[in-house]
């Protein structure tokens, strides 16, 4: 694994979506600073034409996607076109890889790359799997058959409200869904990646274990024998240059750096999620009523039947005489860690739930598909940290949990103790330092 007597070398493969790139970024950066040498094998598809990092060797493998497969907006489908068309050039790839002098002895890939576990046990080289969402929707995701087979998935709407009796914490509504054609392709795929996870040689999680422990328990019990290391939060370890595909519109900063301390709402439905004309513009009218400053990232596209936000009533952005700033992408690491910003409405994706924790600022949860149901029930009622728009998308609730969670003293402060929990975990002898401390001889043991 040596190479040339230097570094031990170190092969990563990113999933294409922003919320999986930028946690594998964050961990190549980590993996560098531990003293690997860093080779990520990359799609054409969705890779961050900006990224510049002379760090690393980046190695490209045709994905073959076509232009309708590549703007396909089921999920589903998406992941398992990627699995099928990757699977032979990467096999390529890691074998010219394998056969230079630096060579390497373990890969590092994406969860959602599935085909890989056949791959890597074919050319006879170890594969860690990095998951980038927490432990606590991971456990119902393993559990899935089972979930499926108990008639718990798709969600029959007179259960929607009743608890789940494997998972206490949840009621049926937040089990992990996404919307497909056809719902075998769901099974097929959380099979496979249960299988792919089954045969790795550890998981790594971008999480904080004391945030979960009952689910490290359950996953240990899932997966025994697998090594699991929960090293998160990742973005705290070093501040990596951006892997982000859309521009960021830095003009936030300058706008957030006029609003006075922890009164703007910031909100973002992340990279996937997408609306419809009506959601979108009871939001626009709950920001508004709400009387809050608010920065608004609507990705160009997320509202189905247009283009980014033309729907919105005219005059509306002048209605708001600045209080309120409309942007297509934004530096949400900046704007988190910005002394204005004191709420976050959210789609709740892990990355972002994550991020927010480590600024410490309070969420309003508006989940959509996948895990983010199950991170919006922990954000509001496992740990405490955020009000839960429970219904539909609505103005008047929308402006009512502003109001509340801007008041809210308790929640504050039960965000200020994670937040703390957040950093203490990664300082001398806490959790990650110490999961990571093990995970660098375990990668070099292999
Ligand atoms: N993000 C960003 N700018 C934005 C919105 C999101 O940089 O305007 C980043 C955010 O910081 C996070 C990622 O995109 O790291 C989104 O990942 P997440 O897991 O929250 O949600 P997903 O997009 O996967 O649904």
């Amino acid at each position: 694994m040596e190479n040339k007597g230097t570094k031990p070398a170190i092969v990563l493969f990113p999933f294409p979506l922003q919320g999986h790139l930028n946690p594998m970024f964050q961990l190549a950066n980590i993996l560098f600073r531990r003293g690997f040498s860093v080779t990520v094998i990359h799609t054409q598809f969705n890779f961050p034409i900006s990224w510049n990092c002379p760090d690393f060797r980046f190695v490209q493998i045709t994905d073959a996607l076509s232009e309708n497969e590549a703007s396909n907006p089921d999920v589903v489908e998406l992941l398992h076109d990627l699995n099928s068309k990757c699977a032979d050039p990467f096999a390529d790839c890691l074998r010219d890889i394998l056969s230079e002098e630096s060579g390497a002895s373990c890969v590092v890939v994406d969860a959602l790359w599935y085909f890989t576990a056949d791959v890597t046990a074919k050319i006879g080289i170890s594969r860690i799997v990095l998951r980038t969402s927490n432990l606590c929707s991971f456990v119902p995701f393993a559990e899935f058959h089972v979930l499926r087979e108990k008639g718990y998935l798709p969600l029959q709407e007179s259960e929607a409200e009743s608890p789940v009796p494997e998972f206490p914490s949840l009621r049926m509504k937040d089990l992990p869904w996404i919307e497909t054609k056809d719902p075998r392709s769901l099974d097929k795929l959380l099979s496979s990646l249960s299988k792919a996870l089954q045969s790795s040689s550890g998981i790594i999680f971008n999480t904080i274990e004391e945030l979960e422990m009952d689910s490290l328990y359950q996953i240990h019990k899932k997966f025994p024998g697998v090594p699991i290391f929960c090293i998160g939060p990742f973005h705290r370890y070093v501040s990596a240059s951006s892997s982000s595909l859309l521009t960021q519109d830095m003009t936030c900063v300058s706008w957030l750096d006029k609003q006075l301390p922890n009164s703007t709402i910031y909100v973002s439905l992340g990279s996937i999620a997408s609306i419809d004309e009506s959601e979108f513009l009871e939001i626009a009218w709950g920001l508004s009523n709400s009387d809050q400053p608010f920065l608004w990232m609507v990705r160009p596209g997320s509202v189905r039947g247009s283009e980014w936000i033309e729907l919105l009533p005219k005059g509306f952005v002048e209605s708001l005489e600045g209080r309120g700033k409309i942007v297509r992408w934004a530096p949400q690491l900046e704007v988190l860690g910005h002394g204005a910003t004191g709420g976050f409405l959210t789609h709740c994706g892990w990355n972002s739930t994550l991020e927010s924790i480590c600024e410490g600022v309070p969420m309003i949860c508006m989940p959509s598909f996948g895990d983010q149901n199950v991170n919006a029930r922990y954000i509001s009622d496992v740990w405490r940290i955020g009000l839960h728009l429970e219904n539909k998308i609505e103005r008047k609730e929308i402006e009512k949990s502003i109001r509340v969670l801007m008041a809210s003293s308790e929640i504050r402060e039960r965000m200020r103790k994670m937040k703390k929990t957040a950093e203490e975990c990664l300082g001398q002898g806490g959790s990650s330092y110490c999961t990571l401390g093990n995970l660098i001889p375990h990668i070099l043991s292999l």
